[in-house]
């Protein structure tokens, strides 16, 4: 194993509820043999429940230190990262400002689970097409111009909190989880393999650069949830290397070190198929914890799909990260009913 290399944290905000439990999936590991561990993100808070609360951490901490009253950010219209940001903003005495996406802003969905609660916390949603969303930069540019003319001082945290500044979160969770592993069953000491959910990138590439960092040994796997391989190939290796140049006295991480476990997307981002609807009620019912249907939903029915072809594939020990989403169920309650 590599030396772990010495490095600084940026600064950050405490906001999250960690360390976060590792809790063992008792009746799931038993079904194939191989021990089956939740990272219990989910439990970061209750409005800020997820993986995004980590990197807000560090994202909001630089927006403080710059003197802001307003972040600006943006996502799909059941974003749960946009939903964490205008909490975590509220916690700081912060407005929101939220671009979100939707295929016709005349007619935005219903004000349910993450838009309920986006309005909640009183941010300001302006609703963009897909279209639109694909220039988000533009927007983005608007949106900050206008608030500097009306004398306001914006900060914009891009899709996901997903840049390095923000991946630090998921570089922290390795710490923690280096620790939880510690902790384990010594008698199985061969390789973990931390499995998790690739939506914008930013906690896969905190993850695989952690791993370097802490020369932790974990192999580490992102489940893609839209787009495909090489896309992420492409986004996480963009993000790491502009981690790297900003951060670190050299390189550590290649392309090489970014897994991604592709062939989950099913019908598309946000679209549920009922046989992962069907693996999100049965995890309910085997060991009582739930997943959200865009993002852990998809994960662990790729896992356990890959599971069933073969039990050993990702070793004798797996970490799964639960990375929240919870709100998002709430959304397709007519569709997740009808295979209750
Ligand atoms: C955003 C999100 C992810 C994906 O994380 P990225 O850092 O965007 O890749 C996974 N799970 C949930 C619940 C999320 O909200």
């Amino acid at each position: 194993m590599s030396q772990s290399i010495s490095f600084q944290y940026p600064e950050r905000v405490q906001l999250a509820q960690t360390p976060t439990p590792l809790q063992k999936m008792e009746r799931l590991s038993d079904r194939f043999g191989v021990d089956i561990y939740f990272k219990r993100d989910d439990y970061t808070g209750t409005e800020l429940s997820g993986n995004k609360v980590r990197k807000l951490e560090f994202l909001l901490h630089r927006a403080l230190q710059m003197g802001v009253d307003t972040v600006i950010t943006c996502g799909g219209a059941q974003s749960n990262h946009c939903r964490a940001t205008a909490f975590a903003a509220k916690r700081l005495g912060l407005k929101t400002v939220l671009l979100l996406r939707t295929p016709n802003p005349a007619q935005p969905p219903a004000t349910e689970a993450n838009i309920l609660l986006d309005y909640l916390a009183d941010a300001t949603v302006i609703w963009i097409t897909p279209e639109q969303y694909q220039q988000r930069n533009l927007y983005f540019a608007r949106q900050a111009e206008q608030l500097v003319a009306a004398g306001a001082c914006p900060y914009i945290i891009p899709e996901g909190g997903s840049n390095a500044l923000g991946a630090w979160g998921y570089v922290s969770a390795v710490e923690e989880l280096v620790n939880d592993v510690k902790e384990l069953d010594a008698s199985v000491a061969a390789t973990t393999t931390v499995i998790s959910a690739v939506g914008s990138g930013g906690t896969t590439a905190g993850l695989v650069l952690g791993n370097k960092l802490f020369a932790a040994g974990f192999r580490v796997v992102g489940v893609n949830v839209c787009d495909d391989r090489e896309y992420f190939q492409r986004v996480i290796g963009t993000i790491m290397d502009d981690f790297q140049e900003r951060y670190l006295p050299q390189s550590i991480v290649s392309p090489a070190d970014i897994e991604i476990l592709d062939g989950y997307v099913g019908k598309g981002y946000a679209l549920s198929q009922p046989a992962e609807l069907e693996a999100i009620r049965d995890l309910a019912r085997l060991e009582g914890v739930v997943l959200d249907p865009v993002y852990t939903g998809k994960a662990y029915f790729a896992m356990i799909s890959e599971l069933e072809k073969n039990p050993q594939c990702f070793g004798p020990r797996i970490v799964f990260v639960h990375t929240g989403g919870l709100f998002g169920l709430f959304s397709i309650a007519e569709q997740m009913a009808a295979v209750l």
